[in-house]
């Protein structure tokens, strides 16, 4: 008989369900929209998947993330509702390390929303908070949605972008501008991890961290040691271990049958 208590004392989903609170919490306070909420949703359902631990292919994707973060002549993060609600501080922390511009950058835009981010990021202790209000008066041609407005002082001059959960279609038109594009996706084939130059496959409560950790080890690199893990880094390959890894993990538990109560139970 599997012993229910020990079950739900391990169980994975209560750091999930934490987070889940998080996000309910702010779509209170009008930072995440509805619709962050379903796009949240669609994360879960790929990070149950992956084993909810960052993959070791992953990891090289972080390093090259780093280095082309910390080559870049003008790197921008740009942050939604989610990300802001999530992590906020390590976006902050990230933008010191690498020196990179923060935006606010929304499917779904409001002034009151913008504002509500803005707030959040300060309160994390971001000095400037760009695209918010009239700041963001220019467009990416071929993006239908509000995420096509950005701020001429920052996404819009970026050489690198960071986009943590992204849209499809920005994603494909910032590449077509030219720009490194380093998106955060638990899903390995939505578009955006697709078209991305470099796919970061991992929860952003998990990948941003250790993106802040790699800048950090990182950025008193050598700039040529830099180029190379650039250089080296192959986002197909990523990808392509992603599909593996939870082809293998499905196709072992598969073989085992049960995988919560494996641990638990008395024949
Ligand atoms: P695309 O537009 O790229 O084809 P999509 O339409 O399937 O993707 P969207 O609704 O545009 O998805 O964006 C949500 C994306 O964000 C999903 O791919 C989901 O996997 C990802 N996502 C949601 N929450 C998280 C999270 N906490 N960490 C990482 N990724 C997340
Ligand atoms: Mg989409």
């Amino acid at each position: 008989m599997m012993k229910v208590s020990k079950v739900l004392h391990v169980h994975p989903r209560a750091e999930s369900l934490r987070i889940r609170e998080k996000l309910i919490k702010h779509y209170r306070l009008g930072v995440v929209a509805l619709a962050g909420l379903i796009a949240h949703g669609r994360g879960e359902a790929f990070d149950y998947l992956i084993g909810e631990k960052t993959m070791k292919s992953t990891f090289k994707a972080i390093k090259a993330a780093a280095s082309a973060m910390l080559q870049a002549k003008y790197p921008v993060i740009s942050v939604n509702g989610n990300t802001a609600a999530l992590v906020a501080n390590d976006l902050v922390k990230l933008a010191e390390v690498t020196n990179a511009k923060i935006e606010v950058n929304l499917f779904y835009r409001s002034l009151e929303r913008e504002l509500a981010i803005k707030r959040i990021l300060e309160a994390a202790g971001a000095r400037e908070v760009l695209g918010v209000g009239e700041a963001a008066s220019a467009q990416i041609p071929e993006v239908c949605s509000e995420r096509r407005r950005v701020d001429p002082q920052g996404i819009l001059r970026a050489d690198v972008v960071l986009v943590p959960l992204e849209d499809g279609d920005r994603t494909q038109a910032l590449r077509k501008m030219g720009k490194i594009v380093i998106a955060i996706d638990l899903n390995p084939l939505s578009r955006t991890a697709q078209y991305a130059s470099i796919t970061i496959i991992d929860n952003v409560i998990r990948a941003l961290p250790a993106l802040v950790r790699e800048a950090e080890k990182m950025r008193n690199e050598e700039t040529e040691k830099l180029r190379e893990i650039l250089s080296e880094f192959n986002n197909r390959e990523v990808l392509a271990n992603a599909i593996k890894h939870i082809n293998l993990r499905l196709s072992e538990l598969a073989q085992k049958g049960f995988h919560i109560f494996e641990d638990n139970e008395t024949s």
